[in-house]
């Protein structure tokens, strides 16, 4: 992975080079290549411009990721909600507008059988543990913590194939529910599951619908989920290098099977992960 790394910031490298024949064009960096795809979950990267430090950036009055890409430009770096209508968006920097496009995407439908219907239509005494859950990861994506993240291009929390793809609208016994929030990983029960980049571990913990969940802080409001854990392996506030293992594979909580839900919260947005690891597909 390294190694790829290297030769698309090479080729990133030759052509900025490229681009100096023309003064007023600058060459789209690698990271701007893989992650823009504006279009709702997805993610914006938008020019910044140069400068000695990072500008002041805010999306929907949060702070938003800003990087240095090939030591020149500065880019932010805006997770989009699922539930924007495409169109104009803009963010503020330094309090002055700047617009982007968001662009539309079709999500498909899922229609999945849960046995246990109490995970479907939960009983009162579950609401009141749902919605203290829910408070807590919402506290948990809302971190913003100053630091850059170690690795924009994601390792694999694990080595195996995708099943189902974030953004899916899914009906459980025929109701709909909340879209699909990550992408779903087909792998088997005590696989241990990998930190996709360096970060500071923010709650752990036995949830109502995602079962033993790992949270991690890759830094600048960038964090990731893994859940239907069979064992979490860390615990809060320990910091991990990158590749740690925080777990392994399970089926807790609201799952049919043994497989790795992971998802990717980018300013408190909920993003598709396969942008992270090169795997988009319009
Ligand atoms: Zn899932």
């Amino acid at each position: 992975m390294k190694s790829c790394f290297l030769k698309r910031s090479l080729l990133t490298l030759a052509l900025m080079a490229l681009s100096l024949a023309n003064p007023l064009a600058h060459a789209e960096g690698f990271i701007t290549r893989l992650l823009n795809h504006p279009v709702p979950g997805g993610v914006a990267v938008v020019d910044l411009g140069e400068g000695t430090s990072a500008p002041d950036a805010r999306y929907e009055g949060k702070p938003v990721l800003r990087i240095r890409e090939d030591d020149q430009r500065w880019i932010a770096i805006v997770g989009i909600d699922l539930k924007t209508a495409p169109g104009r968006q803009q963010l503020l920097v330094n309090g002055q507008p700047l617009a982007f496009t968001v662009e539309s995407r079709h999500y498909k439908e899922q229609h999945i059988k849960i046995k246990d219907s109490r995970k479907v239509d939960p009983l009162a005494e579950d609401l009141k543990r749902i919605n203290r859950e829910m408070a807590e990861q919402n506290s948990a994506y809302a971190v913003f913590s100053p630091d850059q993240p170690s690795n924009l291009l994601f390792d694999l929390p694990v080595d195996g194939p995708l099943s189902s793809p974030f953004g899916l609208r899914r009906f459980f016994n025929g109701k709909e529910r909340n879209p699909h929030s990550g992408l779903d990983f087909a792998v088997g029960a005590g696989t241990p599951v990998k930190t996709p980049a360096a970060g500071k571990v923010l709650l752990t913990g036995n949830l109502f619908f995602n079962g033993n969940t790992v949270f991690i802080d890759h830094g600048q409001g960038l964090i990731s989920m893994v859940c239907h854990l069979s064992e979490i392996d860390v615990k809060k506030g320990q910091v991990l290098p990158r590749g740690a293992v925080v777990g392994k594979v399970g089926q807790t909580g609201r799952a049919t099977g043994p497989h790795l839900h992971w998802n990717v919260s980018l300013n408190g947005n909920r993003v598709d992960p396969s942008i992270f690891i090169g795997r988009y597909t319009p």
